[in-house]
């Protein structure tokens, strides 16, 4: 090799080295992100430039960088957000045999413009020292008289609300779901206030006798640094509802891919990254989250809340019942 083919050959180098770099803008914020992300760019030497915010200001900013954005990839939690993001035309369709067979089709958008990467469920927390685990089936049954001033939930403005009332409004209809939500919020112990941490902190404190919340916020409490908090995650039982039925509202953390992504193929490896095996396993030890890939292990926490039957309607669906359920709060009186 001459010199300067061997200069060529550096310039060519440097270029590729230089392209392997992607921006993901992410509204997570768990420590077990930025390792696995380490682990990937071990893996490719695909470094990778994390922007950090909430959901919303994310989707603004792509929205005014438009096709001169910086970001390649898009990461959530909430099926409304990314359903959000993919309205706006944010995100591309992205063809990855990898994505579509180790993801089920209900954690995933059918056009391919986002994907699940963990699951949740959004349960009942109950108080283990006063409530029958027996008095408990549904959300449905949440509405009833004999729950009155013993719920805490926090306010409509959460997506997680908006997503559970959307599965409500597919599985009974706007008008159910409407008299659902004013039953439930007329029972609450309190005006919706807080962090779904907040709501389990306050049945442990007796402010209340059940809770709706994300699973892993009780896993979050549980290895908390307090041990106030420790001991409010104690304090609660986990309760799947609707198992009789269409089973539990679950949601998800996924990502898609950025309509003006500069290497969109690298950030389809990313995404199939969060799938492998070794991400997957991760999340149930790290963030007490579900892996969405079947046969992928639970962490003893997670196993010890039991087998559960998940509500089998497509994530997507609760973006687009998203502004019938912000309706629906609203009619109820649900602030
Ligand atoms: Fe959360």
């Amino acid at each position: 090799m001459n010199q300067l083919t061997a200069f060529l050959c550096f310039i060519l180098l440097a270029a590729a080295v230089q392209a392997e770099e992607i921006t993901l803008y992410s509204h997570r914020h768990y420590k077990v992100d930025d390792a696995l992300f380490a682990h990937f760019t071990e893996k490719t030497g695909i470094r990778i430039n994390v922007v950090k915010a909430k959901a919303d200001e994310l989707i603004e900013r792509l929205k005014a960088e438009g096709e001169q954005t910086k970001a390649d990839v898009f990461m959530t939690a909430d099926a409304g957000k990314l359903h959000r993001a993919k309205v706006a035309g944010l995100l591309q369709p992205i063809e990855s045999p990898v994505l579509e067979s180790r993801i089920p089709p209900a954690l995933r958008d059918p056009e391919h413009h986002w994907f699940g990467f963990t699951m949740r469920a959004r349960v009942i927390v109950y108080a283990v020292d006063r409530v029958d685990v027996d008095s408990l089936s549904t959300y449905e049954q949440l509405a009833r008289d004999a729950w009155y001033g013993r719920v805490l939930v926090r306010s409509s403005s959460n997506i997680y609300n908006q997503s559970l009332l959307a599965s409500l409004i597919a599985a009974r209809g706007k008008d159910a779901a409407t008299r659902w939500a004013r039953a439930v919020r007329s029972n609450m112990s309190r005006p919706p206030q807080g962090s779904d941490r907040d709501q389990i902190r306050a049945v442990a404190a007796g402010l209340g006798d059940v809770a709706l919340v994300n699973t892993y916020y009780v896993g979050l409490l549980l290895n908390s640094t307090s041990e106030k908090d420790r001991a409010a995650g104690r304090a609660v039982g986990v309760f799947f509802p609707n198992q009789e039925g269409r089973g539990t509202h679950v949601n998800i953390s996924g990502a898609g891919v950025t309509a003006g992504a500069s290497n969109p193929e690298a950030a389809v490896g990313l995404l199939e990254f969060l799938v492998s095996d070794h991400a997957q396993s991760r999340f149930p030890q790290a963030t007490y989250e579900y892996p969405v890939v079947e046969g992928v292990p639970w962490s003893d926490l997670l196993s010890g809340w039991g087998q559960f039957k998940a509500d089998s309607l497509n994530v997507a669906e609760l973006g687009g019942l998203n502004s019938t359920a912000v309706r629906s709060f609203d009619l109820a009186g649900w602030e």
